[in-house]
C-alpha cells in the first residue's frame, strides 16, 4: 500500500529537528532508518502529516569513548554498533545482541535509537541496554534530559520519548572485562525473538562476582532478572550451579501467547535460555 501523503523535512542539526517537531503540523513522526516506520506507514497504521528525517544530522551518529562510558549516537546503525571494537570491548552484550538483529540489509539501515524508541517487545536491543544500566538522552523544546534505561521503556511501543522529542544518544557505563552473551531463540533464521536473554557477568577466580541479566519478549517491556542476578553472586561459573540460579528467570514476567508459543512455553524458554546465556557469558 502507498502511505498517506505527508510533508517532509530533513534538518541538519538537533536544534532544527526540535524546532520542526514544535511546528503546528497535526501529527509528526521522526524518521530514522525507516525499517519499522516505513512498513507502518505503508500499512497505514500511522498517517503523519509531517515526517522529520533525522538521517542528515551528523551529531546523532558515531560511537565515542568518554572515559568511564561509551556514548552512542541515536542514528548509529546496527552494523556500526555490531562492528565497533569499542562496543565489543566495553559493552559486549550490546554488540552480540545487535549482531542478532534481522539481516545485513536491515542492520545497514536500522539504528540503535530507532530500535529503542520503537520499543517492540520482541526487539533485541532494549534488553542489553537495560542490562548495561545505560542512560538515554532526550532532546525537546524544554532542552535535554537524561533517563535511566530502567525508566525508559513504559509499555509496548511506548517510551519516555514524547511525541515532539528526539532520542539523541545512549550513554553506556563501561563493562570492560565482563563476559557477555545474547541467547536468542527463534523458529527460523533472521526472525524476531520468541524469547531472548542478554547476560553479562564478571568472573573472578572461577566465581561470578557480578551479573546483569535482562529478558526480551517476556512482557510488554524488557525485564531485568534481578532474582537470577542475586542468586548467581558468589556461585561457581559452572553447569548445574548456574542452571539452578537461572531456573527462577521467568518469575514475575508476563509473556505473550501467540502463534510462536504460549506463555508457559515462553516461561520454560526463559529459564533454559538464561542458564545458557550466563554460562556462555562466563566462558568468554
Ligand atoms: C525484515 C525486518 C526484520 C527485523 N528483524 C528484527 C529483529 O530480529 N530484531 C530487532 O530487534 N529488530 C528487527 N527489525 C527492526 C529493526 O531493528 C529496525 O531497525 C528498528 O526497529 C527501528 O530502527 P529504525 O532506525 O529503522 O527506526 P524507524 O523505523 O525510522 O523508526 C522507528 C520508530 O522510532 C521513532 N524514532 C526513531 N528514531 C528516533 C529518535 N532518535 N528519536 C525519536 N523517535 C525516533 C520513529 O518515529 C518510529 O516511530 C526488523 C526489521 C525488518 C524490516
Amino acid at each position: 500500500m502507498i502511505p498517506v501523503a505527508f510533508d517532509y523535512t530533513a534538518p541538519s542539526s538537533v536544534a532544527d529537528a526540535v524546532s520542526a517537531l514544535g511546528s503546528d503540523s497535526e501529527e509528526i513522526k521522526v524518521l530514522a532508518g525507516g525499517q519499522s516506520l516505513i512498513p507502518v506507514l505503508r500499512l497505514r497504521l500511522a498517517a503523519p502529516t509531517l515526517l522529520v528525517d533525522i538521517g542528515r544530522i551528523p551529531e546523532l551518529r558515531g560511537i565515542t569513548d568518554e572515559g568511564d562510558a561509551l556514548v552512542i549516537g541515536a542514528m548509529t546503525t546496527h552494523a556500526e554498533v555490531a562492528d565497533s571494537d569499542l562496543v565489543k570491548e566495553h559493552a559486549g552484550v550490546l554488540a552480540k545482541a545487535t549482531e542478532a538483529v534481522a539481516d545485513p540489509q536491515v542492520r545497514h539501515r536500522g539504528t540503535l535509537g530507532g530500535s529503542l524508541v520503537h520499543a517492540d517487545p520482541a526487539g533485541d536491543l532494549p534488553a542489553p541496554i537495560l542490562a548495561l544500566d545505560a542512560e538515554l538522552v532526550i532532546a525537546g523544546a524544554d532542552g535535554e534530559r537524561t533517563v535511566p534505561a530502567a525508566n525508559f521503556f513504559h509499555d509496548m511501543f511506548a517510551t519516555a520519548v514524547g511525541d515532539r522529542e528526539i532520542l539523541t544518544k545512549v550513554r553506556i557505563p563501561k563493562h570492560t572485562g565482563w563476559g557477555a552473551h545474547y541467547e536468542k531463540f527463534t523458529r527460523v533464521a533472521q526472525q524476531w525473538s520468541i524469547v531472548a536473554v542478554a547476560a553479562t557477568v564478571k568472573v573472578d577466580g572461577g566465581s561470578i562476582s557480578a551479573a546483569k541479566v535482562a529478558l526480551t519478549n517476556m512482557g510488554a517491556t524488557p525485564i531485568r532478572a534481578t532474582g537470577v542476578e542475586q542468586a548467581l553472586l558468589g556461585r561457581a561459573a559452572a553447569g548445574d550451579t548456574v542452571k539452578q540460579a537461572a531456573s527462577s528467570a521467568a518469575e514475575g514476567t508476563n509473556p505473550p501467547t501467540d502463534t510462536n508459543g504460549d506463555a508457559s512455553y515462553r516461561r520454560h524458554l526463559a529459564n533454559v535460555l538464561t542458564g545458557r546465556a550466563v554460562l556462555a557469558a562466563a566462558a568468554n
